[in-house]
């Protein structure tokens, strides 16, 4: 069995575990943001990691890709001054510039609408970031109030203008559907208030509420204090979502993102690709194969600049790596190629999985271009996580 291990970073994430807020149904790793003094100091620990995580892996040949990406994520990074969130951005493109990447393909900064202006998007673009991830979440106040967000739809249009008027290459907005109460007209009020800033919009994530375990969400449903809603209804403002955003040119890539052409993240196709990249921050995931691993969850630590832990880690076997290659790659709406899957774990797909591929394929849940792709039929989108399941 031939593994080629990949030996290039593909992408960086810089993770920003601070919020104004912590939101009832979310369970990113994050805090409440306290005051402007964290800021440097965060960066300042985030910079050291950054050096000695990636001075060890070049001593083992593990080098930046030549053209890599940069996500900083959270969290909110917008809680953060726009000095230090700036300077963070610039000190990892100089560190990746001097270990030899010769263009950096995007930088994506979250931004928050409670906390971003025109003058932080005049400086991201300034700086080099091609890409804002806006989490705007609703668009209705109705649906603020449900997610208990702390801006109102107007911060969330207004900041989709500014980084329009700050010329930012790609501006995505985070949305969620399925929040408690919502109904198929909330659905339709978020989408005429979308259909007038659509031109604006390059991508969308457009994300099912789930109930996260450990989320005042998930407990609240199990004391019966919020009803989800019933799967027609999802699966109905699924393909209202999806119809909506189909006529406005903006097609699906993947389970929940959808992009005008050209505006694909490019850095999560490379995690849905399973490529190597390396986390940064408390909480942050690496994965440089054959290991993966989640960075400790110990921000005070990271603050006075010890060195984090780790919350777990495991080493995959080519053959774990491969099925994990094949579950995360059907995420995307193209599918994995057979070819790639071969050169890369030299496992054949169709041999590996057995009659499990035709099974899925005779239900009409996978299609097969009869040459290379395999990829989830419309009906097979709808039952995903069954399918992968089966799969992983
Ligand atoms: S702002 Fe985003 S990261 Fe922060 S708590 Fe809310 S959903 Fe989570």
């Amino acid at each position: 069995m031939r593994h080629v291990i990949p030996n290039k970073i593909e992408g960086f994430y810089i993770h920003i575990p601070f919020c104004k807020a912590k939101c009832p149904y979310c369970d990113f790793f994050s805090i409440p943001y306290k005051d402007i003094t964290l800021d440097k100091l965060y960066v300042n620990a985030a910079l050291s990691e950054f050096d000695k995580r990636l001075t060890a892996l070049i001593s083992q040949g593990i080098v930046p890709s030549n053209n890599p990406t940069i996500y900083i994520g959270g969290g909110t990074p917008t809680v953060f001054s726009i000095s230090e969130l700036s300077r963070l951005i610039e000190e990892v493109k100089y560190r990746l510039y001097k270990e030899g990447a010769s263009h950096i393909r995007e930088i994506t900064v979250e931004c928050n609408p409670e906390s971003s202006s025109l003058s932080l998007f005049k400086r991201l673009n300034k700086i080099g970031v091609t890409r804002v991830s806006i989490g705007a979440q609703e668009l209705i106040h109705k649906g603020l109030l449900a997610l208990q967000r702390p801006h109102i739809p107007d911060d969330a249009i207004n900041t989709i203008i500014m980084a329009g008027e700050a010329n930012i290459a790609s501006i995505a907005i985070d949305l969620i559907y399925g929040w408690p109460s919502q109904t198929l007209s909330d659905l339709n009020n978020t989408l005429c208030v979308l259909e007038d800033i659509m031109p604006r919009i390059q991508h969308v994530s457009w994300y099912e509420l789930s109930y996260e375990p450990h989320t005042p969400f998930f407990s609240m449903r199990q004391k019966g204090l919020i009803q989800p809603l019933d799967d027609d209804t999802l699966i109905e403002m699924a393909q209202l979502i999806k119809g909506f955003l189909k006529s406005k040119g903006i097609y699906q890539y993947e389970i929940s993102n959808f992009s005008r052409p050209s505006h694909e993240c490019a850095h999560n196709i490379s995690y849905w690709e399973n490529r190597p990249y390396l986390g940064i921050g408390p909480s942050a995931v690496s994965y440089i194969p054959p290991r993966r691993w989640q960075n400790a969850r110990d921000i005070a630590a990271y603050m006075r600049g010890e060195a984090l832990g780790e919350q777990w880690a495991e080493t995959l076997s080519v053959e774990a790596s491969f099925r994990e290659t094949v579950v995360i790659g059907l995420r995307k709406i193209r599918g994995v190629s057979q070819k790639q899957l071969k050169d890369r774990y030299g496992i054949d797909m169709f041999s590996y999985y057995g009659n499990i591929i035709i099974e899925l394929i005779d239900a009409g849940l996978l299609r097969y271009d009869g040459n290379d792709l395999v990829n989830l039929t419309k009906r097979g989108l709808r039952v995903s996580n069954e399918i992968l399941s089966r799969l992983v």
